[in-house]
């Protein structure tokens, strides 16, 4: 660096000042200025290039020219007025040519053994540029924070916060001030309050702060129920781990959606009731308890008596109805943990936790009280039986499968042997079972045995309640098989029902009873015969005319013989059958309606009906004369039959009691085993000339 001239008139004291030659080979812009006048005296190379001019245009200028705002003059003025210390200020230094000034760092000292200030700019541009760059990435990744629909929040190695987006602050419900300052420990406490599990949350944290590389995810449960999935990855700066961010989603909703899928797959759409799926799950449950703590349960199966004949009858609509209601019956009657299933159609399963035996009859009972009420739909109020068959664990069973199998059967055999109660599982149905009775194999069988004349009638006696004397008989079919044995007709008249074989059946019937009442007329015992009419039967084109000419051919009076019909005829199509019964009753036979009470007819239909005689049915007189609701029922059917001048017959009797109470309520008849079975012919007449 050379010694500048000042230009004349300035101060020539100042002119040749001799910098070290050291400055000149320094890097950053350094000049001399006169204390108090500001002007420059020298300057090296470095700032000669930042000041954009040639030595001779530096030499002699005033400081105060290279200023850029009244602030740059108020300070160069205070130096001016002396100054013992180093001064530094970011400045912008002016370009000749109207180029953009430089941001620089101004650095001011006093050299006093040249009586000069030393003048330092150091050019700050690359390091504005370095700035602007970083701020910009900041800014970059701020807005992705902010652009991501989950909640962040950035911490560093000690579990400090650096920092959290706005989606964070909404998801955990933080207030206002807490968002605002960052203040960690209230923060903290705030998100503490907010878990379900604070515990397990302060377990979370400790776990985290102690693995700084550990990856984790995991979810959090809240105490106003909505649950969040986090997931925590480490953040790491030249390698090494600087803190974590933690994103938090919530996923509430999607829990919530894959819940109602669920429950959708194990429940029953028409009666919210569990469905086989959810009773496959819930067994399993029992039977892991059964291993573990030893606890028996109970399954039961129950199936609605007739419920066909709702169906048909009244329609789906109305059958769907009685489903529901029969489900809301059944589960009222269990306990909390007790789980009612339904498996489709009208087949419902029961489970009954922690019951032997007895419990498991309790529950029964409760179950078959529940439908007691009558059902009221539609202006019509009527009665609906179920058939439930127990089987129990361990004893009877030891998979789902085995228990429904002997449920099942045990049903079954409720339904054959009347209906409306129930039975436990025992050995001898799994015999019948394994003999493979399926339906088509009892209907393929019953066409070979029509005319293989394997069929037989047997007649059960009507006694008079008040004589003793037998007046009637109902014709009941028996049929030996040479394959199956003995098949009752409970088992196989539905399947005939539902196969429509049951026309041929009844056809053959009739003709049988006819020939058998016109044949004791001939041999001196005037009984009347009774035969079953199944709705199908029932409504054949031809019926009224087969009735006739099996009158006619075995020339019997048709006061001798009585159709026992059950209600479902008489709501089928009631102008129809109306019009069907009155050429009945024009033609002289009597009309009974059959297992009277299990039915949904209305008095209304009753009183137009050319009724003779009703028969309770079996499951009413059951519980005769102790159980209140039967002796209700019974009652009450008794006193209608009276007001309405019909005949009563009660079915099912087998007590003593149960045969006083009716004669004392006013019932006309009985027939039960109290009296005799259905016995063959012969053996009836032995019977009527006994003594
Ligand atoms: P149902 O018409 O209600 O017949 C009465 C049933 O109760 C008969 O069963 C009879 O044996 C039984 N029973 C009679 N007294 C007693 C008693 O004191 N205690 C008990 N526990 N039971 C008693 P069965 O013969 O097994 O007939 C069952 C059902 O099969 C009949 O019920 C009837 O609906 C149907 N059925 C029988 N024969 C015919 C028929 O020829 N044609 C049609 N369509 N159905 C028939
Ligand atoms: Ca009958
Ligand atoms: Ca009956």
């Amino acid at each position: 660096m050379k010694p500048l001239n000042p230009p004349g008139g300035t101060s020539p004291a100042l002119v040749g000042v001799a910098l070290p030659e050291v400055l000149d080979g320094i890097s950053t812009a350094l000049c001399l200025v006169h204390p108090v006048h500001l002007m420059v005296v020298a300057a090296n190379g470095a700032a000669l290039a930042l000041l954009g001019r040639n030595e001779r245009d530096c030499l002699g200028l005033r400081i105060t020219e290279l200023c850029t705002t009244p602030h740059d003059l108020a300070f160069w003025h205070e130096v001016s007025l002396g100054m013992d210390d180093r001064i530094t200020a970011d400045t912008l230094l002016p370009q000749p040519g109207g180029a953009a000034p430089v941001p620089v760092t101004l650095r001011v000292w006093p050299l006093p053994a040249q009586g000069l200030l030393a003048v330092e700019w150091v050019d700050c541009r690359a390091l504005r540029r370095v700035e602007r760059a970083l701020d910009e990435q900041v800014a970059e990744l701020q807005a992705t924070l902010e652009s991501t629909a989950d909640g962040i929040l950035v911490t560093d190695l000690h579990g400090h916060i650096r920092n959290f987006n706005r989606r964070f602050a909404e998801m955990w419900r933080l207030p206002p001030e807490l968002s605002g300052q960052r203040d960690d420990d209230a923060v903290r406490a705030w998100l503490r309050a907010q878990v379900a599990d604070a515990d397990a949350h302060d377990r979370r944290l400790a776990l985290l702060d102690g693995a700084p590389l550990v990856k984790c995810s995991d979810t959090v449960a809240l105490r106003d129920g909505r649950v969040f999935e986090c997931v925590t990855l480490p953040q790491s700066s030249h390698g090494l781990p600087v803190g974590r961010v933690a994103s938090f989603r919530d996923i509430s909703e999607r829990l919530e959606a894959s819940r109602r899928i669920d429950t959708l797959a194990l429940t029953d759409a028409l009666t919210a009731l569990p469905n086989r799926q959810a009773l496959a799950h819930r067994v399993d449950f029992l039977l892991a308890l059964a291993a573990r703590e030893g606890d028996p349960f109970a399954l039961m199966f129950l199936n609605i008596d007739h419920f066909k004949h709702i169906n048909d009858t009244l329609g789906h609509a109305f059958g769907d109805r009685v489903l529901r209601e029969v489900a809301e019956r059944l589960k009222g009657s269990l306990r909390q943990v007790d789980t009612v299933a339904r498996l489709g159609g009208d087949e419902f399963v029961v489970l009954v936790h922690q019951a032997d035996h007895a419990g498991a009859e309790a529950s029964a009972r409760r179950l078959l009280d529940a439908m007691q009420a009558p059902f009221l739909h539609g202006g019509l109020s009527f009665t609906v039986t179920c058939s439930i068959g127990i089987a129990l664990h361990p004893l009877d069973g030891h998979t789902l499968d085995e228990l429904l199998t002997r449920a099942d059967a045990a049903m079954s055999s409720v339904k054959e042997a009347g209906r409306a109660s129930f039975r436990f599982h025992q050995a001898r149905f799994d015999a019948e079972a394994v003999d493979g009775r399926s339906r088509l194999r009892l209907d393929h069988a019953m066409r070979l045995a029509l005319p293989a004349h394997h069929f037989q009638l047997h007649y059960q006696p009507q006694v008079d309640m008040r004589t003793g004397a037998v007046g009637s008989v109902e014709a009941l079919i028996r049929w030996h098989d040479p394959v199956l044995g003995d098949v009752s007709p409970g088992e196989f008249i539905p399947v005939a029902e539902e196969s429509g074989f049951i026309v041929a059946i009844g056809a053959w019937v009739l003709r049988e009873a006819v020939r058998q009442a016109a044949e004791w007329q001939r041999t001196g015992l005037p009984l009347v015969v009774s035969v079953n009419v199944s709705a199908l039967q029932f409504q054949q084109e031809g019926f009224v005319d087969s009735v006739a000419t099996a009158l006619r051919q075995a020339e019997l009076a048709p006061e001798w013989l009585e159709l026992e019909l059950t209600e479902s005829i008489l709501v089928q199509d009631v102008n129809q059958a109306l019009q069907r019964l009155n050429m009945l009753a024009r033609l002289g036979v009597k009309l009974a309606i059959d297992d009277f009470g299990t039915g949904y007819s209305s008095l209304a239909y009753l009183k137009r009906f050319p009724i003779d005689r009703l028969k309770i049915d079996r499951s009413f007189v059951n519980g005769l004369p102790t159980d209140e609701s039967d002796v209700g029922i019974a009652s009450a059917i008794v006193n209608m039959a009276r007001a309405l001048r019909l005949e009563v017959v009660a079915e099912g009797v087998e007590t003593a009691a149960q045969a006083q109470f009716l004669r004392e309520a006013g019932c006309d008849q009985y027939q039960g085993f109290l009296y005799s079975r259905a016995l063959p012919a012969a053996e009836l007449r032995a019977r009527l000339s006994a003594p």
